[in-house]
C-alpha cells in the first residue's frame, strides 16, 4: 500500500467521510485504516454505530465516548453539520484501551423534515446493521414515551431493514446491541422505569411490523439486546456530564460492568453485560473491511436486496485472490530466479530447501491472512495457490531431476575413466579390479543422485507427485551402459596388451623352427603358435572375468585376439621369408649338406671326389625346401590348418571390426610361384658359385 501524504494525515484528524451528502463511498478507507494501524488486526476490532434524530448531541456524545472529533453543530449559527456517515478510530486512553473501535457517526436525519431523508435514513440504518456490532441509540428523556416521536420511526425503520438482512441470512447474521443513551436525565424518573417505558414501545413497534413468511412468529429479542443508559444535561450539569460519560466509555473500551444490569426487551435480567461480545462480530476481518463495506453501500444505495452471505463470499473470494498474489510474489522473489536459471539444464543449486521454504511460507502466510475469510472460499483459494505453485515446482523438479541425472553420468564417467587412466599409466598388466571400480564409482553416483532427489521431493498435496525411481532406474541404465562401453574399450587394451604378449613370446620360437626346414616346419610352428594363443586367451578369460564382462564380449574378445595372434605369426613368417633371410637360410641348409659331411666335419675336396655328385645332391635337397616354405601345410594332412575353425565364427558384434572382413584363404601361400622362381634362380646362381669355388679349391689343393 502506498505512503500517506501529511496532507492526507492532516485531513484524517476529524475521521473520515466514508459516504458524502452524494452517497458515493470514499476510496480512501483503506488508507485511513492503514493510517491507523487497524489493516491488520485480523478480527480484532470493534464498529459501532450511533443513531438519532437530527442535533440531538450524537456526535458529542461519540467525542466524549471515544475521543473522536467529529464536527459538533455550532451553537451560535445553528448550521446543519454535513450529511452522510462518517468514521473514525477512537482515541485509546492511557492504558491503551478502546484502539481498536471504529465509531460511526450517522448525520443527516431531522425528525421534523422527513420524506427525502427517509431514504437515506433507512440506508445508513441497513449499512449500519450489516456493519456494526452496537448500534447506540441516542433519545432525549423528554422523548421517552412519545411513541409517535422521530426516534420511534427511526427505530422502526431499523427493525424492518433487520428482518429484511435476516430473510437471505437466516443462519448466520449475528445479534445486534441496541444501546440507548438517554440524554438531558433529569433524574426525576428512575433509569429503570425509563427503560421499561422503552421496551414496551419497542414492543409494539415489533409487533405493528409486517414480518415476512417465516419470521412470523419472532421475538425483538431473536435479534437484538438491549442497554440502557443516561446522561445528565450536557449545558447544565457539565461536571456530572464529563463524569458520567467517562464512566459510560469504559463500558465500551474496558467491558466494565455497567452499575445497572442489561435486560432482554422482556425485563429479564441479561447475563451478558459486555458491550461488543463475539456473538455481535460481523466477522469481516480487518484489511477487508473496507471493500466489504463498500459494497455493501452499493448494493444498498442500487436498491439491491442485500443478500451478505454472498457478500462475504465474493469479499472472500477478492481478497483471497488479493491475498495469494502477495504471497505468490514473495514466492517468485525465490523461484523465478531458479526457473530462469534451469532454461540452461544445468543442476540447481541448493533448489531442495529454497523449494520447501518458499512454498510453506506462501501457502502459511496465505492460510494466516485468508483464513480468516469465508471457509469455503478461503479452501477453494488455498487449494487453487497451492496447486499453482506445485505444478511451478513440479517443472522444475523435472527439470533438476534430468540435470542430477546427466550429472550422475558424468561424475561416473570421470571417476571410472581417471583411475583406468592412472592404473594404466602406471603399470601395464594392470592389477586393478576393474569391476570393483565401477561398482564403486555407480555407487557414489546413484547415492548423490538419491540425496538431491529426495531433498526436492515434495509431497503433493494437489498434485501428483511421483518419487523418482523411474528417474533413479534409467540413470542406472545409462551408468551401466556407460560401464559397459569402458569395459569394452578395457578389453580392447587387454586384447593388444595381450597382443604383445604373444609377439614376444612367439618371435624365437619361430626364429629357432626356421632353422630346421625340414617336413615338419609348419606343424611345429602351428603348434607353437596354438599353444601361445591358448595361453593367452587363458589370460585373456581369467582377466576379463574379473571385469563382469559378459559372455558376448568375452567371444568378442578372444575372437579378436585369435585374429591378431594370427597376424603376429603372418608377419613373422613373412620376415623369416624375406628374401635375403631365405636366402641364408637356403645357404646353410646347402652348404651343411655340401660343405660337411654325414657326420657334420668339413670337406676338404680332392679332384677325384665326386664334387658334381655331391654339389648336385645337396642342391636338390635344398631346392626342395622351397615350395615347402612356400606353402603352410601341415604334414598330417598335407594342405593348411583349419585357420577358420581354429578362430571360430566372426561373432555378430564384432561384425563391425575392423578385422571382421579379413579373409584368409590366401594366408596360407607364403611365397607366390614367381618369387619361388626367382628364389629358386638366386639359390641356384649362389650354389653354383659355391661349386665353382669348390672345384677351384680341390684344383689348388692338388697344385700346391
Ligand atoms: P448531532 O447533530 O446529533 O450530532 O448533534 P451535535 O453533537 O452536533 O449537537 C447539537 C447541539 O446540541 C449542539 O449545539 C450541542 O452543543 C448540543 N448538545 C450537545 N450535547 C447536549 C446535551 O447533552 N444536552 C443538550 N441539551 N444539548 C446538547
Ligand atoms: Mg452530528
Amino acid at each position: 500500500m502506498k505512503d500517506v501524504t501529511p496532507e492526507e494525515l492532516a485531513q484524517y484528524s476529524h475521521g473520515i467521510q466514508i459516504i458524502d451528502e452524494n452517497k458515493d463511498f470514499t476510496q480512501k478507507l483503506p488508507v485511513y485504516l492503514q493510517v491507523q494501524k487497524l489493516l491488520t488486526v485480523g478480527f480484532n476490532y470493534h464498529v459501532v454505530a450511533v443513531f438519532g434524530s437530527q442535533s440531538t448531541g450524537k456526535s458529542t456524545l461519540l467525542n466524549h465516548l471515544f475521543g473522536t472529533q467529529f464536527d459538533v453543530m455550532d451553537e451560535a449559527a445553528r448550521r446543519q453539520t454535513t450529511k452522510g456517515i462518517w468514521m473514525a478510530r477512537a482515541k485509546e486512553d492511557s492504558k491503551d484501551h478502546g484502539k481498536n473501535i471504529l465509531v460511526m457517526d450517522v448525520e443527516g436525519t431531522d425528525g421534523r423534515e422527513r420524506g427525502e431523508d427517509q431514504d437515506f435514513e433507512r440506508k445508513s440504518a441497513l449499512f449500519a446493521l450489516a456493519t456494526s456490532e452496537v448500534l447506540i441509540v441516542n433519545i432525549w428523556e423528554h422523548q421517552v414515551g412519545l411513541y409517535q416521536g422521530a426516534n420511534m420511526g427511526l427505530l422502526k425503520t431499523v427493525f424492518e431493514v433487520n428482518l429484511g438482512l435476516f430473510l437471505k441470512d437466516r443462519n448466520t447474521t449475528h445479534r445486534s446491541l441496541l444501546f440507548f443513551v438517554i440524554r438531558d436525565h433529569i433524574g426525576h424518573t428512575p433509569l429503570k422505569n425509563l427503560q421499561n417505558t422503552l421496551l414496551a414501545d419497542l414492543n409494539r413497534i415489533w409487533d405493528s411490523l409486517t414480518k415476512p413468511p417465516g419470521l412470523e412468529g419472532s421475538k425483538i429479542d431473536d435479534f437484538f439486546d438491549f442497554q440502557f443508559t443516561t446522561l445528565p444535561h450536557k449545558l447544565l450539569q457539565p461536571d456530572k456530564f464529563i463524569t458520567e460519560a467517562h464512566q459510560l466509555r469504559k463500558r465500551f473500551t474496558e467491558g466494565i460492568p455497567p452499575g445497572v444490569e442489561s435486560l432482554t426487551a422482556n425485563g429479564v435480567e441479561s447475563t451478558k453485560d459486555g458491550v461488543f461480545l463475539p456473538g455481535y462480530h460481523r466477522r469481516i476481518p480487518a484489511d477487508g473491511f473496507p471493500m466489504y463495506a463498500e459494497s455493501i453501500w452499493e448494493q444498498i444505495v442500487t436498491n439491491k436486496d442485500l443478500d451478505l452471505p454472498s457478500q462475504q463470499e465474493l469479499l472472500a473470494q477478492f481478497r483471497c485472490d488479493e491475498i495469494a498474489a502477495n504471497c505468490t510474489a514473495v514466492f517468485n522473489e525465490t523461484i523465478t530466479p531458479f526457473e530462469k536459471q534451469a532454461q540452461s539444464g544445468k543442476v540447481l543449486e541448493g533448489l531442495g530447501p529454497a523449494m520447501k521454504q518458499a512454498l510453506s511460507t506462501a501457502v502459511e502466510s496465505f492460510e494466516e491472512s485468508g483464513g480468516r475469510y469465508h471457509k469455503g472460499v478461503f479452501q477453494r483459494k488455498r487449494d487453487d495457490l497451492r496447486h499453482a505453485l506445485e505444478t511451478r515446482l513440479r517443472s522444475l523438479v523435472v527439470g533438476q531431476l534430468s540435470a542430477l541425472s546427466k550429472r550422475s553420468v558424468g561424475e561416473f564417467t570421470e571417476e571410472v575413466t581417471g583411475i583406468l587412466k592412472k592404473a594404466n599409466a602406471s603399470n601395464a598388466s594392470a592389477a586393478y579390479d576393474f569391476a570393483k571400480i565401477v561398482e564403486e564409482a555407480k555407487a557414489n553416483a546413484v547415492s548423490r543422485f538419491k540425496e538431491e532427489a529426495d531433498s526436492c521431493f515434495i509431497p503433493g498435496e494437489t498434485t501428483t507427485w511421483s518419487s523418482h525411481d523411474d528417474e533413479l532406474e534409467l540413470l542406472e541404465k545409462d551408468i551401466d551402459a556407460i560401464a559397459s562401453r569402458l569395459r569394452g574399450e578395457e578389453m580392447k587394451r587387454l586384447v593388444i596388451r595381450l597382443e604383445k604378449t604373444i609377439k614376444t613370446k612367439l618371435t624365437e620360437p619361430v626364429e629357432l623352427e626356421f632353422k630346421r626346414m625340414d617336413s615338419t616346419l609348419w606343424d611345429r610352428i602351428w603348434k607353437a603358435w596354438t599353444l601361445t594363443i591358448e595361453d593367452a586367451v587363458q589370460q585373456f578369460e581369467t582377466k576379463s572375468r574379473s571385469f563382469n564382462a559378459t559372455d558376448t564380449e568375452r567371444e568378442v574378445g578372444v575372437w579378436r585376439l585369435k585374429k591378431r595372434g594370427w597376424a603376429v605369426l603372418k608377419a613373422k613368417i613373412d620376415e623369416e621369408v624375406l628374401e635375403g633371410n631365405l636366402l641364408l637360410k637356403l645357404r646353410e641348409n646347402f652348404e651343411d649338406n655340401f660343405r660337411y659331411d654325414e657326420h657334420g666335419v668339413p670337406r676338404v675336396w680332392k679332384p677325384t671326389d665326386d664334387i658334381e655328385g655331391a654339389y648336385t645332391r645337396a642342391r636338390e635337397s635344398t631346392l626342395t625346401l622351397i615350395p615347402r616354405v612356400s606353402t603352410f601345410k601341415l604334414s598330417s594332412s598335407d594342405s593348411p590348418p583349419d585357420l577358420d575353425s581354429f578362430l571360430g565364427a566372426t561373432p555378430v558384434d564384432a561384425s563391425d571390426d575392423s578385422d571382421a572382413h579379413l579373409n584368409h584363404e590366401d594366408d596360407f601361400e607364403i611365397l607366390s610361384e614367381a618369387k619361388q622362381h626367382d628364389m629358386t634362380q638366386r639359390f641356384k646362381r649362389m650354389a653354383d658359385a659355391v661349386f665353382v669355388e669348390a672345384k677351384r679349391s680341390a684344383i689348388g689343393g692338388v697344385a700346391q
